[in-house]
Order: C-alpha cells, then sequence, then structure tokens
C-alpha cells in the first residue's frame, strides 16, 4: 500500500495531470460496474501524456487508456496499475476548411454539433454514440454501416516511451470495428496511445446536416435502451453470422434470450443486443451472462458471437469480453 502512495506521490510531482488513487472505476464507465484503480490520472496536454507514459514505464507499472469508458466494462477487483484518461480536459478542437483537427477525450456528439454547425457533413452517423475521440478511433466505431475511419486523415499518437508518431490512414489498419491501436491496448509492450485525430468533411448545408444528425438521434432514441445503464452494442455485427441468421440483436432475440438476467445484469427488452444493469451487476454478472448467450446461440446456428465490448482484467490485459468469459 505504501508503495502505491509513493508511486501517486511520485506521479503528481511530474506534473501529469490530476492523479487520483483507489478510484472506483464504476465512476469511469457506462455500466457503472467495476472495483477501484490503483491510480488513475488525466492528463490535460500531450505533454503530460507522454509523461505518464514513460512513468509507466519507469515503475514496470501496467497501463491502460480509456475514454469515456463507453465500450468498457472493468472488473470487480478493479485494476492493478494506472489508468489514464484522456476525457474532458483534453478535449480541444480546431476546424480548418474541410478538415478538423480534435483531441482524443473529445465527446463525440459535441464534436458532431460543432461540425453541422460549420456546415460540415460526413459524421452525422456518429450522433448519439457517448464516446471520446480516441475511442471513436480506436474502435472504428459508427453506425449505419459506416465508420470513423473512413473520414480520417492521420492520427497523432505517443509511444510508451514518449515518442510521437503520426499514423497515415492506411497504417491505423481501419477494418469493421478494427484498428491497429485495440492491438496496443493495455499491455506492457509497444503501446500507441491515440493525442489527436485529424478528419476530412464534406460541404454541406448547415440546416441539411443539422436535419441528418438530429434525425438519427431521434432513431437511437427510439431503438436503444438508454434509461438503464449499458455499453452500447455488445456483440459485433459478424459477416458470417448475419449471412446465417442476421444481425446479433435479431440472434439474440430469435434465441428467446430478451430479459435473461444473471444477479443484476439483464440481457434488455428494448434491443437484444444490449445487457443492462438493473442495479448492483457486477463485472461477473455481465460475464456470465454474456457466456449464457453465447452457449445458447451456438446451440441454435452453430456459431459463436464475438463481443465489441471490451473487458479489462485486474492485470491490464484488455481484450473483447467474449474471449473473458470461458474462463468463469
Ligand atoms: C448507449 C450507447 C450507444 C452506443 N452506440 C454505438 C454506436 O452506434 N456505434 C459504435 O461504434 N459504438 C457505440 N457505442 C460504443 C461506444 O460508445 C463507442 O465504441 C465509443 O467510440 C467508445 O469511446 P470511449 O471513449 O467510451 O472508449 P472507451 O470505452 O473508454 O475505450 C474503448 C477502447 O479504446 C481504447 N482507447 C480509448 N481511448 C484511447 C486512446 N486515446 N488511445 C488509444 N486507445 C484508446 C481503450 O483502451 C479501449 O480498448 C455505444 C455505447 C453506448 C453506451
Amino acid at each position: 500500500m505504501s508503495s502505491l502512495h509513493d508511486a501517486a506521490r511520485r506521479l503528481a510531482r511530474l506534473d501529469a495531470g490530476e492523479v487520483l488513487q483507489e478510484e472506483p472505476l464504476a465512476r469511469h464507465c457506462s455500466w457503472r460496474i467495476g472495483g477501484p484503480a490503483d491510480i488513475l490520472v488525466q492528463p490535460s496536454s500531450c505533454d503530460q501524456a507522454a509523461r505518464v507514459l514513460r512513468f509507466a514505464r519507469e515503475e514496470g507499472l501496467p497501463l491502460v487508456v480509456i475514454g469515456r469508458g463507453t465500450n468498457l466494462l472493468f472488473a470487480d477487483e478493479g485494476f492493478r496499475g494506472v489508468i489514464m484518461k484522456l476525457g474532458r480536459r483534453f478535449s480541444d478542437f480546431e476546424i480548418d476548411g474541410l478538415t478538423v483537427r480534435a483531441r482524443a477525450g473529445l465527446w463525440v456528439p459535441r464534436l458532431v454539433r460543432n461540425l453541422a454547425a460549420a456546415g460540415l457533413s460526413g459524421l452525422e452517423h456518429a450522433a448519439g454514440i457517448p464516446g471520446s475521440v480516441g475511442g471513436l478511433v480506436t474502435m472504428n466505431g459508427g453506425s449505419l454501416r459506416r465508420c470513423v475511419g473512413d473520414r480520417i486523415v492521420d492520427v497523432l499518437a505517443v509511444g510508451y516511451s514518449g515518442e510521437m508518431r503520426v499514423f497515415s490512414r492506411e497504417e491505423c489498419g481501419f477494418s469493421y470495428r478494427r484498428s491497429v491501436f485495440q492491438d496496443s491496448a493495455g499491455f506492457c509492450g509497444d503501446r500507441w496511445v491515440i493525442l489527436e485525430a485529424r478528419l476530412v468533411l464534406e460541404r454541406g448545408r448547415r440546416s441539411e446536416v443539422r436535419a441528418e444528425a438530429v434525425g438519427i438521434m431521434e432513431e437511437r432514441r427510439k431503438k436503444f435502451p438508454l434509461r438503464l445503464p449499458n455499453c452500447g452494442s455488445v456483440f459485433t455485427n459478424d459477416p458470417a453470422v448475419y449471412e446465417l441468421a442476421g444481425p446479433p440483436g435479431k440472434v439474440v432475440e430469435d434465441t428467446g434470450l430478451k430479459g435473461l438476467t444473471v444477479g443484476g445484469a439483464q440481457v434488455s427488452h428494448h434491443h437484444a443486443n444490449f445487457i443492462v444493469n438493473r442495479g448492483g451487476a457486477t463485472a461477473r454478472d455481465v460475464l456470465s451472462l454474456i457466456g449464457e448467450v453465447r452457449r445458447r446461440v451456438h446451440a441454435r446456428i452453430g456459431a459463436w458471437l464475438a463481443c465489441e465490448v471490451r473487458y479489462v482484467a485486474p492485470d491490464g490485459t484488455v481484450a473483447p469480453a467474449s474471449e473473458a468469459c470461458g474462463e468463469l
């Protein structure tokens, strides 16, 4: 315990942003689940972020970077290492002609709103996605079969030794809900943390861009269970499974699993690809429920659903939650 206090004190002395100890991770994710992180630090500049990474490497501490925690399930035991959160304090943006440079912590709905106000079209499909730019780029997120990667010019990232690198769009390795940044999340090897993304858009009419974004948000409000804590879509839309049985929400619903409950976690009655926290759900409940859904779906259609949601283990391993539920 005292070595943890010492490490936190050393980090605070480095001027690397606000440092919290034993911080409940449930406060930093949309499922409202997760035990304490030894250290949680929130840098507000690129230099501070680089300092945090160098510190973690020199101290031999595992590090996981997070945005708004809207695609993450934290372990009930929490995390023995450093969580670096790039959020509200790291959220500047600058529009220049048809391009926008956005800091990783920028809230996506704020970016979409500002692009609409500037009459820039191309990211309306991300209206209402409640994550950060860093999380959106890492997950290559989007909706209506579109992905943020289609609009990326380049990405500025910082490595584990504090070195900066610009990734061209091709180097980001985008494919459906995938990017190279996922491979480097949460371990002690080659690691790249997104600091900024540059996107290119198209000139549009302000009123039309805004109407498109508002329309998409209204559809989402009708479709998704937004009252109980959740993490968006739990399972990815795998083309092979789609071909066989349809999108994951339909597959889970057709298997008769709406309302299936483990502890405080429940397959939403509203949309079967969502798992909601009805109060007091644990990570163990969610992983058990995911495991049960996967087994029953597999028994019916002969294919395994994979998770979009990522599980952060106490040792800092970050992987699709479907890879973790087999262990329970
Ligand atoms: C109600 C709801 C609706 C949703 N709808 C959609 C949707 O329509 N489409 C969609 O694609 N997603 C959707 N999501 C999921 C989620 O919002 C997106 O994946 C979002 O982009 C994740 O951003 P985040 O900041 O919350 O990332 P986090 O959950 O904090 O992190 C996600 C992953 O990215 C990594 N990461 C985060 N920031 C960085 C960084 N700066 N550098 C490197 N790695 C980083 C993390 O380590 C983690 O592996 C939804 C979620 C909710 C709760």
